[in-house]
């Protein structure tokens, strides 16, 4: 299943950081699952909120109200679904945007749910027009009118659905018109998780998949997790690999760090793609600003690669800058690899003349 347009791209498709799940994700991560609120690490003020509203239609004996959650890919959308199912004791049933491009699509998944059941639609952002229209009377109304016929003869006949609990998630909430984010009770942002959250994810994870780790080899891997769960257990099974193959199976630092110098993730997270990014942009164009389509031929990428793939986290992680004028490596960027920037050009050297305003 793909997760998000961002790693449609060539390269960006087996980066061990990618943030979407790989078809091995996919089948452990199941395993790796928390399975109840009070097993889901960090993002505390989520947590609590969602306690509250779960409990309280618990204790009327409602189906709970329409949840939205936000946030990047990887943090804890589908798990945290399958959670509220889980504390409601509903079944749930998973699908996503762009797998409902017709209204007659979500009809046919509305029609069949359960009272109280959970439909997470996942990338909601991506649900065709029509869809979308249908989607806000099924949330307010639990009804749907389904159309019969075509043309002036077409009639629409109303459907009643049971209640049911809608989770939404999308990477940003703000891609979401009004009227469907009006319409859910609770929204939730989720951060990106703190690298000693990351270490709880990891020493969970080590355990169920029964892998000796230390507390500073837990703490080296979630340093190089880029603030994401997801990433975490897959360095986490990479790591692991490494322990088993080359050494005595148990995770010290130093084995994390050799195993993820293999695999070229380095001490921030940066990958071979990040780094190559960066460092083009330190060593032969002096920091920048550069054109992003300069940049991207000098690392041999496509520009919406480096665009979306790598510049992201660049950014985030505050290596890099977007500026009108171009790309600018900002002074922690210097530092991480290691290079000194440029002094300030001397006059008269040409310098200003070609790169100056
Ligand atoms: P998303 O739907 O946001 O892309 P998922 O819910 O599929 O992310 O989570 C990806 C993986 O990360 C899952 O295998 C899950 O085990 C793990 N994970 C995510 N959030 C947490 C958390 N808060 N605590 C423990 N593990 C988590």
């Amino acid at each position: 299943m793909n997760w998000d347009d961002e790693t449609d791209t060539g390269t960006a498709a087996e980066r061990l950081v990618a943030p979407a799940a790989d078809g091995e994700d996919t089948a452990v991560e199941a395993a790796l699952r928390p399975k109840d609120l009070s097993e889901f690490v960090g993002q505390e003020k989520v947590r609590q909120q969602l306690d509250l509203v779960l409990k309280a239609a618990r204790q009327r004996g409602a189906t709970a109200d329409h949840v939205l959650l936000s946030g990047a890919p990887g943090l804890g959308k589908t798990t945290l679904s399958m959670i509220i199912a889980a504390e409601m004791g509903a079944p749930i049933r998973i699908t996503s945007g762009p797998a409902i491009q017709h209204a007659g699509d979500l009809a046919a998944i509305l029609s069949s749910l359960q009272e109280g059941e959970v439909l997470f639609l996942d990338e909601i952002h991506r649900m065709s027009r029509p869809a979308e229209e249908m989607l806000y009377m099924a949330m307010e109304d639990f009804r749907v009118d389904v159309i019969v016929g075509k043309g002036p003869g077409a009639t629409a006949i109303p459907l009643e659905l049971p209640p049911f609990t809608l989770v939404g998630a999308t990477t940003r909430a703000g891609l979401l018109p009004p009227p469907l984010r009006d319409r859910f009770g609770f929204t939730a942002h989720m951060e990106f998780y703190e690298p000693a959250e990351l270490q709880r994810v990891i020493h969970r994870s080590a355990g169920l998949l029964d892998v000796e780790i230390d507390t500073a080899g837990a703490a080296e891997i979630a340093g190089r997790s880029r603030g994401t769960p997801r990433i975490a257990n897959r360095l986490l099974r990479r790591v692991r690999d490494y322990a088993q193959v080359r050494a005595d199976g148990v995770i010290t630092r130093e084995i994390a760090a050799a195993a993820l110098g293999v695999y070229e993730v380095d001490s921030r997270g940066l990958d071979r793609l990040d780094r190559a990014v960066l460092e083009a942009l330190l060593k032969l164009f002096g920091g920048g600003p550069v054109g992003l389509s300069t940049l991207a031929v000098a690392v041999g990428e496509e520009r919406e690669t480096v665009e979306e793939v790598a510049e992201p986290f660049l950014v985030r992680e505050g290596l890099l800058a977007r500026t009108p004028r171009g790309r600018v490596a900002t002074p922690a960027a210097w530092a991480h690899l290691g290079l000194v920037p440029p002094g300030p050009a001397a006059p008269g050297s040409g310098q200003q003349g070609l790169f100056g305003p």
